[in-house]
């Protein structure tokens, strides 16, 4: 029996004018996302996407893995091609196709669409014919039409009729590369994936920026984020992520710096830098995973300093979510196992032992100051490491 998906698009349909071009991106980003399992013909019509297998050993199953996490789709089903168009073929294959959900069932309904008007059966005498079938094959049934066990759809369809079973929750959001490009920093923390993957969900197409600060931090630390982007590009599509060397930085900021600064100068320096990538990479956007009052660096004084540091707007998809939460979403994504793995982040290095909660601007700029950090600036850059991140 020949198998398709059927996806049906999400919030794109509500944006009127702009519909087209969320749609084309949906499409391309579900070709991209699945040309290594096979070949597939896609097709779009009233506002679903039909996944066409061209080969014969693709996997389903595989395939609906990966369309789970493509945003911009709120369901998805698997559905068999009858291999008529006709009223007889629907009847036949509707019980056979659902044998293992309707003998689990104890009641169903039928629901028909027809989008394809020349049909000679209308829908109501569409689900009346294939309820009946469904009866005669399976007489343990009942019907309900209110609250069943398994709704089954028959749609009629411009060059096909199909039958699926129940839907599937898609994952949502607009489609990636709709919302723009933006640099997510991003540590081997639970927080910063996390935010990574609720900005892609808003149509935004991630680039990293991660600062390594060797030997304080170890080559495995820098290994554990390239495995949480891998995580996450599952979900955000490819991406390049960029190794800033940070050590003459820090060890300056050490030398240099008041201590009771020394975090809030960093982070000042990683939003000045980033701001750079951005500007040259076409990023419009810097996203961090701070969440407000979780640390001294995150009270609303010192994302103050920080946010003076660029001239870029900043996203913290995080900024008021309990830890909890983020952890639930973590282990959603899959990202949490990897983020506890105990490697140094560059973060860690100098802390100081009193951080101030309430910096005032002005010192924390003068302070800044005193580094002379623009040349280090420049040589970092200079330094980048690229390393590009797919989902193999
Ligand atoms: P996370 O769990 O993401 O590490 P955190 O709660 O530990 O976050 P901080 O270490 O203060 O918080 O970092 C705040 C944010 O700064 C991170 O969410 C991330 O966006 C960014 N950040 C921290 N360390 C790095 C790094 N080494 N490289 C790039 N960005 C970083
Ligand atoms: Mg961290």
């Amino acid at each position: 029996m020949k198998e398709i998906v059927l996806i049906k698009v999400g919030e794109i349909v509500l944006k009127g004018l702009n519909r087209r071009q969320f749609e084309d991106k949906l499409i391309k980003n579900i070709k991209k996302t699945i040309r290594h399992l096979g070949k597939f013909e896609i097709k779009n019509a009233q506002s679903t996407i039909t996944v066409i297998p061209e080969d014969d050993f693709v996997d389903l199953d595989e395939v609906c893995e990966h369309i789970r996490r493509i945003f911009g789709i709120v369901a998805y089903s698997r559905a068999a091609i009858c291999p008529e168009k006709t009223l007889d073929s629907i009847l036949e294959t509707a019980p056979a196709y659902l044998e293992e959900q309707l003998r689990e069932a104890k009641t169903f309904k039928v629901e028909s669409k027809r989008s394809d008007k020349k049909f000679p059966f209308k829908s109501p005498e569409i689900s009346r014919e294939t309820g009946a079938a469904i009866l005669r094959a399976y007489p343990h049934l009942k019907v309900d039409v209110h609250n069943p066990d398994l709704t089954v759809t028959v749609e009629v369809r411009d060059y096909y009729a199909y039958i699926r079973g129940a839907a599937l929750k898609g994952a949502g959001g607009i489609p990636v590369g709709t919302g723009g490009n933006a640099v997510i920093l991003i540590s081997g923390g639970i927080d910063s994936p996390v935010a990574a993957y609720m900005m892609a969900k808003r149509g935004i197409r991630l680039t990293a920026v991660h600062f390594a600060s060797p030997p304080y931090t170890s080559e495995r630390a820098e290994q554990k984020v390239v495995k949480l982007l891998k995580k996450v590009a599952l979900y955000s599509g490819d991406m390049n992520m960029y190794t800033v060397p940070f050590t003459e930085i820090q060890e300056a900021i050490r030398e240099k710096c008041p201590e009771e600064y020394f975090t809030l100068i960093m982070r000042r320096l990683m939003m000045k830098i980033s701001e750079r990538i951005a500007r040259d990479k076409g990023c419009q956007a810097l996203i961090t995973g701070e969440s407000l009052g979780q640390v001294a660096s995150q009270t609303i004084n010192a994302l103050g300093c920080t946010d003076e540091a660029t001239s870029l707007p900043v996203f913290r998809p995080l900024i008021g979510m309990d830890k909890q939460e983020i952890i639930d979403i973590s282990y959603k994504i899959d990202t949490y196992e990897t983020s506890i793995e105990p490697y140094e982040d560059c973060c860690t290095v100098f802390t100081p032992k009193h951080p101030r909660t309430k910096p005032v601007l002005e010192r924390v700029k003068k302070a800044d100051e005193l580094g002379n950090f623009e040349p280090m600036i420049e040589t970092a850059l200079e330094n980048l490491k690229v390393t590009y991140i797919n989902t193999k």
